[in-house]
């Protein structure tokens, strides 16, 4: 395991907020290749006092952001390696936890392997994936998990989840709900043989139409939704951000009507389960806020749910941004926004 003191999040984070970790410890190695160098670090790591200060997984640190420093030990788990396999019904990649997420529907989409490649330029790794449940284009990475193995880190023991068992939900999972216990090292995805692109988010569908491009190959999905997705949203090397800051609410349906009276430009509302879910980014635009800085964080211009660094902005700078928005949204339509970034 190395071990790095005082270690600058700079790098660590894709807002660019500059704080530091007491420790940053790394666990090194192949996660697929047992008994392997990653496994020792694991062990090296409850040999240590990792759990006498506050600890945390990290991964790529694109969805997570930090207000102070942070007065305890910061996790990574090292190298990414992976495999394939076929049943016959199915094909599966499993990959190391730190892969990138990219990484994999790339893979994905070399080998033809079928359902990932709505989530194309997704930021963060596998692992994190996993915890939060990334979705993009009308795909949650809970399609196509079959089995994620897990490190209990309160007292070191190996649990195998079921996609079942990981309790996955909008932007949620097991992993999320029970924060600082699991250390997710290798997931198992399950890949369709044979090709039917997802085209169930409109807005793909109508940039696909608006292309001409009437049956799309798995490849052209993934180079459509990439340019697409980068069309809205900052681009990590110019502007930090966490892409989406907050969840979509889900309302009750007399206050989707009442909205809905009072705004008839509101987009259509979707149920989700008892309630229906509105967009949080017309919400924030509704409100006035797109566009919008405060301090040197701000509002992305073509897209209001993204809040960004202007430039050296700090994390309470981010928060205090982010409780405007929250107040205003909540006094113009009684609606309570939840961030999707984790604040640490
Ligand atoms: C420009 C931009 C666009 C984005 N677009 C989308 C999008 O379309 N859809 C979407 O869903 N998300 C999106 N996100 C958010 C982000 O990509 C995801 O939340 C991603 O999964 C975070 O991965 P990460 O490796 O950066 O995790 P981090 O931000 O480092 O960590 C996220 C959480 O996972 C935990 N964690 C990380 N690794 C592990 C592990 N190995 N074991 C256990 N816990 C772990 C951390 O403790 C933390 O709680 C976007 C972010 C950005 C910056």
């Amino acid at each position: 395991m190395e071990i790095y003191d005082n270690h600058s999040l700079k790098g660590l984070n894709t807002f660019g907020i500059d704080a530091r970790a007491r420790r940053l410890l790394f666990l090194r190695g192949s996660t697929l290749d047992e008994p392997s160098r990653f496994m020792n670090d694991v062990d090296e790591l409850f040999k240590s006092d990792f759990r006498k200060a506050p600890y945390m997984v990290i991964g790529e640190g694109s969805n997570i952001v930090f207000t102070k420093d942070y007065e305890g030990s910061l996790i990574k788990v090292g190298e990414a390696v992976f495999y394939g396999d076929d049943d016959g019904r199915y094909k599966y990649l499993t990959v190391g936890a730190s892969m990138l997420t990219d990484e994999v529907v790339r893979l994905s989409v070399d080998y033809r392997y079928y359902g990932m490649e709505n989530l194309s330029a997704v930021p963060g790794n596998i692992g994190a994936a996993v915890v939060q449940n990334v979705g993009a284009y009308g795909v949650e990475i809970k399609d196509l998990v079959e089995t994620v193995d897990a490190i209990d880190l309160l007292n070191g023991d190996r649990h195998a989840f079921t996609c079942e068992e990981c309790l996955f939900g909008y932007r949620t999972s097991l992993f999320k709900q029970q924060p600082g216990r699991w250390l997710i090292w290798r997931v198992k995805l399950r890949f369709n043989s044979d090709f039917r692109p997802n085209l169930s988010y409109k807005a793909l569908a109508d940039e696909l139409q608006r292309r001409g491009i009437v049956r799309p190959s798995q490849r052209q999905m993934r180079d459509v939704i990439t340019e697409l997705r980068w069309s809205k949203l900052p681009r990590p090397e110019e502007y930090g951000s966490a892409g989406s800051f907050f969840k979509n609410p889900v309302v009750d349906e007399d206050t989707c009507l009442r909205i809905k009276a009072a705004c008839p430009d509101m987009p259509q509302a979707h149920k989700a389960g008892d309630g229906y879910k509105l967009s949080a980014g017309w919400l924030i635009d509704k409100a006035g806020w797109k566009g919008k800085t405060l301090g040197r964080a701000g509002v992305w211009p073509k897209q209001a749910l993204v809040l960004y660094n202007t430039g050296s902005c700090t994390g309470a700078e981010v928060v205090a941004l982010a409780q405007a928005i929250q107040k205003d949204v909540q006094q113009q339509f009684g609606v309570a926004l939840e961030p999707e970034a984790i604040i640490v």
